[in-house]
């Protein structure tokens, strides 16, 4: 059993498991962005660990920003804004993939898929590495799934809990009390 702050979690998914699956979408994105020059997209900060493994594997010629979704609640609602910081080059024409760490309800790639279809780019795809299928409230466009998982919450490998928790290399779920 792992404490992070007040839970506890065990391990869901292993370190090895999670390397195999990175390799096997990089290999994928090779294949499919040979000579397209793509411009990577890492959604920071939940996915730095994946987007920089991600890259210890991709092996063609392409670039990659990174953008930060800043989110706040309204103040004269409950309604929740949500922000893309970042973005400062052009995505005209180009071939953008998004790297995001988790898809939940999907709100949150439902807006960058939106701000990013503004650009014009030529084309837009998603790799992210886990996605909770139940959980998904706004359909949205996933091309790339590393894992799909149960509704519970989970950290490491980049992902937080009040900011804790980033520094485990495996994927850990919440334990009941
Ligand atoms: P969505 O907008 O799809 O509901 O939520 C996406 C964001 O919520 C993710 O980028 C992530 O920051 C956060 N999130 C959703 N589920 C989890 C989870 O199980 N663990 C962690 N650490 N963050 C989550």
């Amino acid at each position: 059993m792992i404490e992070v702050l007040d839970l506890r979690f065990k391990e869901y998914i292993s370190e090895e498991r999670i390397q195999e699956r990175v390799k096997a979408i990089a290999s994928e994105l090779n294949l499919k962005y040979e000579g397209k020059d793509p411009l990577f997209l890492g959604i920071l900060n939940g996915s730095f660990m994946f987007i920089a493994d991600i890259f210890k594997h991709v092996n063609i010629p392409c670039e990659v920003s990174f953008l930060k979704i800043n989110s706040y609640l309204n103040t004269s609602s409950t309604e929740k804004i949500k922000e893309l910081i970042g973005l400062n080059q052009s995505l005209e024409g180009r071939h953008v993939v998004i790297l995001e760490d988790i898809v939940d309800t999907g709100r949150t790639l439902d807006y960058i898929l939106r701000t990013i279809g503004e650009r014009n780019p030529a084309s837009v795809e998603v790799a992210t590495l886990l996605h909770k299928p139940s959980a998904m409230v706004v359909p949205v466009q996933i091309d790339y799934v590393g894992f799909e998982i149960e509704n519970q919450f989970v950290l490491g490998y980049g992902l937080d809990y009040n900011g804790y928790g980033r520094n485990h290399n495996s994927i850990l779920i919440k334990v009941d009390e």
